[in-house]
């Protein structure tokens, strides 16, 4: 993304962040919108500044996460702010015509890997949701209906909340099926002979090894063999040889490769 620094802004954070308020910028449907929203946030006298500016082809980052946009009075310390091409005053169908769609596409891949970064959900937050302090999408408008230190009303009542909302979800499943993580089961105790270790879990990490090709008999007892196999598989693994299966040797039976 490119970067162009907003002049007005709070250095860090004094709230973790916990909402994405989606504004528009007033200014007219181009594919420079953004940068030129961007240099307007980095030289203008106003004190005002969003994270990220998008139009149709590109998002341009002008503060970081990290720092405090000024944007939407009230939730500014915990939201991160992302400016739209276009004005409030757009119909949905305006919002979705062949512009309005590339936007939608823009903002939501930047939507998405705030919801990944920062555990946002994808849902829009009522009045009374933003008010209670809950996690979520708003909208400049209902920041300023909810804490009345500001009259804008963007993105407007044409915004597309649920196509946009939708193209967030989107975003998120598709990087799901990308990198799929595997599903460690949760380690409860060190495995360790002797004395021999008994259990469920130990049945449960034999079949493991079992499924990595460890010749390994799998009967729920952790015995000398195990042992055995364990500091083989530990020493493989460039982990400290100790024979027991410790959280780090169980996590590794699920995630390091397997070794032809
Ligand atoms: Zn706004």
């Amino acid at each position: 993304m490119k970067i162009v620094q907003a002049r007005w802004f709070h250095k860090g954070r004094i709230s973790p962040i916990r909402l994405i308020v989606v504004h528009d910028m007033e200014m007219a449907e181009k594919p420079t919108t953004a940068e030129s929203c961007a240099l307007m946030f980095a030289s203008m006298s106003r004190q005002a500044s969003a994270h990220v500016c998008v139009d149709s082809d590109s998002a341009v980052r002008c503060v970081k996460d990290a720092d405090t946009a000024w944007a939407a009075p009230g939730a500014n310390a915990d939201g991160l702010q992302m400016e739209l091409a276009g004005f409030a005053r757009q119909t949905r169908a305006e919002w979705l015509d062949e512009y309005g769609q590339d936007l939608l596409a823009q903002a939501a891949a930047v939507a998405a890997s705030w919801c990944k970064t920062h555990k946002i959900p994808v849902r829009k937050l009522s009045q009374a949701e933003l008010k209670a302090g809950k996690k979520g999408f708003t909208s400049h408008a209902d920041v300023s209906a909810v804490y009345k230190r500001s009259d804008h009303s963007d993105p407007g009542s044409g915004f597309p909340w649920d196509v946009f909302l939708e193209c967030v979800r989107q975003y998120l499943a598709d990087e799901d099926d990308g990198d799929d993580e595997p599903e460690v089961p949760k380690w409860t105790r060190r495995l360790t002979w002797p004395p021999t270790t008994k259990g469920d879990d130990v049945l449960t990490w034999q079949r493991q090894m079992r499924k990595r090709g460890w010749a390994i008999t799998v009967d729920g007892w952790y015995s000398e063999n195990d042992e055995k196999i364990c500091m083989a598989f530990q020493r493989e693994k460039g982990i400290p040889a100790t024979g027991a299966v410790d959280e780090r040797t169980w996590r590794a039976a699920w995630t390091a490769p397997i070794t032809p």
